[in-house]
């Protein structure tokens, strides 16, 4: 492996170094005016979704176009489902067993299409409009095609990484696509034990000395984080450190009131204090049965929404046993008999939200 030589920054080095680079840019260098967040993009499509912190107004799919609001914040969630995504190509291939899931799944407006678990936060601070995305997984190309041009998603501000999975950085040589396009890099936010996992996996990206000349890889400046909270441009996030499996750290992160918690099995004593009024959670359900010792089955995860008694939940991170219309419906009865807002969320469902 390749000794580290990269390019680590504190985390306290913001990114406005980073956003006057990219002001700096010579139109020689590129050619194209690139408008901050392609908003000049979105003149050409039409806005649909209507503000609200609730589940029902705020569903957009693919076939409606919308635009950011150009004020308002927002939660885009990229993806939704677990590391195999869904459908899983053996249920497709299976010639006996027929899985119901998968089959609807296979139709690409299906809200049980699942790609890697992620959301992208547009904040509109007083920097202006910003995209932050949390994880890269493997499927981060096939997501960002199919969401990105939908809603007007230009740039990438920052990348905030949850843990070293594959499902949550094996996107990061897609990056590339950005920094060799649209912006002269990208900062990553990453915990140190996750870091290290990427001088392996991504050894490239960490020390670009080893790149034969030419070659073109993701520009990436990876910036060090603990369980502390930390700044991006006027943006507070702070971690949320919990188990994902045993003695294996995952990082949620809130965000405002918003907590976005992917993949967990267990939420230390110290972590619940900072779920304290909590409006949205966004939280790990992997399958409607008993947790796994990696993840939340649904009735953990609704114990744990009991526990944390957020104003509204989005569950995410759903393998294939986990029906949309059939779990939802479930889920909608517990509004009745106990006032919980529960959900399943779904990829391309935008929600916007006070930040
Ligand atoms: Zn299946
Ligand atoms: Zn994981």
């Amino acid at each position: 492996m390749a000794a580290f030589l990269g390019a680590v920054r504190p985390v306290q080095c913001s990114l406005t170094n980073f956003a006057n680079q990219r002001l700096k840019l010579s139109p020689s260098i590129f050619p194209v005016s690139v408008p901050r967040n392609g908003l000049s993009f979105h003149h050409l499509l039409k806005r649909t979704f209507q503000s609200s912190l609730h589940s029902a107004p705020v569903e957009s799919t693919s076939s409606n176009l919308v635009t950011p609001s150009g004020e308002q914040s927002e939660i885009i969630f990229v993806g939704t489902g677990t590391s195999e995504g869904i459908p899983r190509v053996s249920c497709l291939t299976d010639p006996v067993k027929n899985c119901p899931v998968c089959k609807k799944a296979a139709d690409p407006n299906s809200k049980n299409r699942r790609l890697n678990t992620s959301i992208l936060i547009r904040y509109n601070g007083s920097s202006g409009l910003r995209n932050v995305l949390i994880d890269a997984g493997k499927f981060f190309y096939h997501s960002a095609l199919r969401w990105f041009p939908t809603y007007g998603i230009r740039t990438l501000d920052a990348v905030i990484i949850t843990h070293s999975h594959a499902d949550a950085i094996g996107g990061l040589d897609d990056l590339r696509d950005w920094t060799n396009n649209v912006q002269p890099s990208i900062p990553i936010y990453v915990a140190n034990r996750d870091f290290e996992v990427m001088k392996k996996t991504h050894y490239y990206l960490v020390d670009t000395s080893v790149i034969i000349p030419g070659a073109a890889v993701s520009e990436l400046q990876f910036h060090i984080i603990d369980e502390e909270p930390f700044t991006l441009h006027d943006l507070k996030i702070t971690p949320l450190p919990v188990w994902h499996g045993q003695g294996y750290r995952s990082l949620g992160f809130r965000f405002g009131n918003i907590c976005y918690i992917s993949d967990v099995s267990d939420i230390p004593d110290e972590t619940y204090p900072l779920l304290k009024d909590c409006d949205l959670l966004i939280m790990d359900a992997l399958k409607p049965e008993r947790s796994t010792p990696t993840h939340f089955g649904l009735p953990r995860a609704l114990d744990e929404v009991r526990k944390i008694k957020p104003k509204r939940t989005l569950f995410t991170g759903m393998m294939h046993l986990m029906d949309h219309e059939e779990i939802n419906a479930y889920l909608l009865k517990l509004k009745d008999t106990e006032g919980l807002d529960v959900q399943l969320s779904y990829d391309g469902l935008r929600v916007p939200v006070n930040l």
